[in-house]
């Protein structure tokens, strides 16, 4: 699959800048397996790159002071002028790469011409952060190519700042950093706050990753995250008031949320009490995954999307009805909401050799509920972003 993007991806360059590429580099989407909403909270995540990729055909134009994007998907193009400031355009896609521009050139390093065809194997807008993968990947090319002597951090956080600043999403770090670090067949244990992080092997014997994506987006979204952080707020606010020797949220026992708890209300302890829970279930993930415990995992899964869905209270009909579904099938050890709620993908941990009949048992299910086909997505966890080099496979 990754071939046939490359050779696609590769043949489109060929006819849009009538010659060949120089390198090809493929930037990686992910999954969280666990660690949802408490990335604002001191807590961890559990991210992995998966093998859907941006796949970017790259040639460096010397004495160019232009750079070119082909986005092969949209069949659209823009061309900037290097040694300007940028400023968001009118074209969404856009914003993602002048952010990185941008946010480059801020650090006082100087890039060249070039130009850029560029597609992708990761659905947009369903969760496995294709705008990470495209404002990173973007990063690493740059750094690449002009030798900018960026760290891996540097790029993560300078995809992140693109969104920030030029398309106007308030992402946090988790995306861009799976993303960048990625490594096949381990998951990054991350503290969102200090980026500090731990690999753990993925050891899952036997059982396969696979999302459900519901293809439904409830409106309430941005709504949702703003009361939510509200909620967390007012009850943070009392436990440091009661309690300023702690350092971390994550530190705060449930023994002392219980003594707040007549003081915040029900709604803020429910979700306080969602996060301290999470957060210790994502260490405990991280070791069963490191001991190919897939039971235990599993059962921690399904723990958070009961969390999600009664006591942070962001999951939704749709995604309920898939995962209690999916948990009535054979050969499967877990399965959840994945990502900020209200819609996307479920993430389910299936027996290899039960995946075929869950998938065919779900779509048919989900169809005859709600007349929606479900899309399917088999992921493996693999490498971050990379340049691809042509002797490593016959293509
Ligand atoms: P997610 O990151 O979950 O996939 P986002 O809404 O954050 O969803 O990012 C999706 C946006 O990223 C798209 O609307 C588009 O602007 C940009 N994007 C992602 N992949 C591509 C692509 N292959 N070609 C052009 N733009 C892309
Ligand atoms: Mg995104």
């Amino acid at each position: 699959m990754m071939e046939k993007l490359i050779n696609y991806t590769t043949e489109a360059f060929q006819s849009v800048f009538k010659s060949e590429p120089e390198s090809i580099f493929l930037a990686p989407g992910r999954i969280n397996i666990i660690g949802e909403h408490v990335d604002y909270s001191d807590g961890f995540v559990l991210p992995a790159a998966i093998d859907k990729h941006i796949c970017f055909a790259v040639k460096k134009i010397d004495d160019s002071e232009t750079c070119t994007f082909f986005a092969i998907d949209f069949d659209d193009s823009f061309s900037f002028n290097i040694n300007q400031k940028q400023t968001p355009v009118s074209q969404v896609w856009v914003n993602y790469l002048l952010g990185v521009f941008n946010a480059i050139q801020e650090k006082g390093k100087k890039i060249g011409g070039l130009q850029i065809a560029f597609s992708s194997t990761i659905p947009m807008g369903s969760g496995l952060s294709s705008s990470a993968a495209l404002e990173c990947g973007f990063a690493f090319i740059l750094n690449q190519i002009f030798d900018l002597n960026l760290t891996k951090k540097d790029l993560a956080l300078i995809g992140q700042k693109s969104e920030h600043t030029f398309v106007g999403v308030k992402c946090g770090i988790m995306d861009q950093f799976a993303s960048v670090f990625g490594k096949e067949h381990q998951v990054i244990m991350l503290d969102c706050n200090s980026l500090e992080h731990q690999y753990f092997d993925a050891n899952l014997e036997g059982y396969s990753l696979v999302l459900f994506d519901s293809c439904v987006k409830h409106t309430h979204l941005t709504s949702g995250y703003n009361d939510r952080r509200e909620d967390v707020d007012r009850g943070k606010k009392k436990l440091w008031e009661k309690f300023p020797e702690i350092e971390k949220f994550r530190d705060f026992s449930f023994s002392m949320l219980e003594e707040v708890r007549a003081e915040i209300g029900e709604t803020s302890y429910k979700r306080c009490l969602y996060l301290l829970k999470e957060i210790k279930r994502v260490e405990k993930a991280a070791k069963a995954l490191s001991e190919g415990d897939v039971k235990y995992l599993g059962e921690l899964l399904i723990e958070t999307h009961a969390g999600l869905s009664t006591e942070f209270e962001v999951s939704c009909k749709e995604l309920d009805f898939m995962v209690e579904e999916t948990l009535k099938e054979e050969g499967v050890s877990g399965a959840r909401i994945m990502g900020g709620g209200f819609g996307g993908c479920s993430i389910n941990l299936i027996k290899d050799e039960n995946v075929d009949e869950v998938i065919k048992n779900i779509s048919t299910k989900y169809k005859t509920y709600y007349n929606i086909e479900m899309k399917v997505y088999r992921v493996k966890i693999s490498d971050g972003i990379n340049e691809y080099k042509r002797n490593k496979f016959v293509i």
